[in-house]
């Protein structure tokens, strides 16, 4: 059998490239640069191609896309080159049976990776029925012989948007219980958190350190308010309240119902589509996909947020905050705020605020 990275020559990814990604990945992981050539080696030889079994419950298969559509030659087909995916209901070939049969017979065979695609009803198995199976059903039976288990997208992870619809979809934590679980979180999931968890799973056989809702801390450790470029304007208290008027093109977007003090995510340090752009830096509040709270709690998106906390000043409606904000420094408050604290340290009562570090 080739090699994988016979493979990947095939494909016209050069050595070089092929380093690049694993120096990449590395990175990515939060892991030194000594264990690049580990990363490499383990990538290189250590591969079997993997099984894997992708299924999709509740969703838009926008998780699927999202991987499959970077660039040439993209992260997403080096590594799909280097597993042997038996089982994806959107692209794969086989149908009916065939397909069937190609999901039994990976399962028989065991230590695969599991990913899951959507939200899975809980409650009403009248919802998402597969080859006339609930679809909680069809993860139950995948999960069993699985080796590591991937719940990819905001859907699959926590619930995502059918987690606010009448079929209450749930994620894969919420039915699997006997297994941990890889949660990767937002709408869609990122190629590269997917890439960089999975390779980090063939290199080390283990899970990456995750937070506490389950997500690698190395993709979502970072707050977005933090990172944020509208901080500079948060911190004047300039808020975007009139999406017409250019003056205010680059204000902040706290008004219009940005989440970014309470959603944890690598989205300013790797930006999206290949690192062409994120929601923030083009105009979009951030809509908190990577939260668990997301979309149930966090819609409408594009409201304002009820109330905060800013550390010194105590409870502010988004109304006001503008006018505290830009006030401080004139009632000497600054000393409390401090320069950047004013913006990382939006206080809320968030679940989410305990999960970074
Ligand atoms: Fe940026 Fe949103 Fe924070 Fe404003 S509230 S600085 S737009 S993250």
């Amino acid at each position: 059998m080739n090699s994988p990275l016979d493979l990947l020559r095939a494909r016209g990814v050069s050595r070089r490239d092929f380093m690049k990604l694993c120096a990449a990945v590395t990175a990515a992981m939060g892991l030194p640069a000594a264990m690049e050539p580990e990363v490499a080696k383990a990538v290189e030889a250590g591969i079997k191609k993997p099984a894997v079994i992708w299924l999709e419950g509740q969703d838009c298969a926008g998780c699927s896309e999202s991987t499959i559509a970077t660039l040439n030659p993209s992260a997403a087909e080096v590594v799909l080159d280097m597993l042997s995916l038996r089982y994806h209901e959107t692209i794969m070939a086989g149908t009916g049976d065939v397909a069937r049969k190609a999901f039994e017979d990976t399962v028989k065979e065991g230590k695969y990776v599991l990913v899951v695609e959507g939200s899975i009803p809980k409650e009403n198995d009248k919802f998402c029925v597969i080859g006339g199976k609930p679809f909680r059903q069809h993860v139950e039976e995948a999960a069993k012989n699985a080796a590591v288990i991937l719940a990819i997208g905001s859907c699959a992870a926590y619930g995502g948007i059918p987690g606010a619809t009448p079929s209450k979809g749930v994620g894969v934590g919420e039915i699997v219980k006997d297994k941990p679980i890889i949660n990767l979180p937002s709408c869609p999931v990122k190629p590269s958190r997917l890439i960089g968890t999975i390779v980090y799973y063939l290199t080390f056989k283990k899970a990456p350190e995750l937070d506490n809702v389950g997500r690698p801390k190395a993709f979502y450790s970072n707050n977005i308010h933090e990172n944020c470029p509208r901080r500079g304007q948060f911190e004047s208290g300039h808020f975007l309240n009139d999406w017409n008027d250019p003056q205010q093109a680059d204000w902040c977007l706290l008004l219009k119902g940005c989440k970014g003090p309470k959603t944890f995510a690598d989205c300013g340090q790797v930006w999206w589509n290949d690192n062409v752009n994120y929601c923030i830096n083009a105009g979009s509040p951030c809509a908190g996909c990577s939260q668990p709270e997301f979309y149930k709690e966090f819609s409408p998106l594009y409201k304002k947020q009820e109330m905060f906390s800013l550390p010194g000043v105590g409870q502010v409606n988004p109304d006001t905050v503008g006018k505290i904000v830009a006030g401080a420094t004139a009632v000497g408050i600054a000393a409390h705020l401090g320069g950047s604290a004013v913006s990382g340290r939006l206080g809320n009562d968030h679940k989410s605020k305990e999960v970074s570090k």
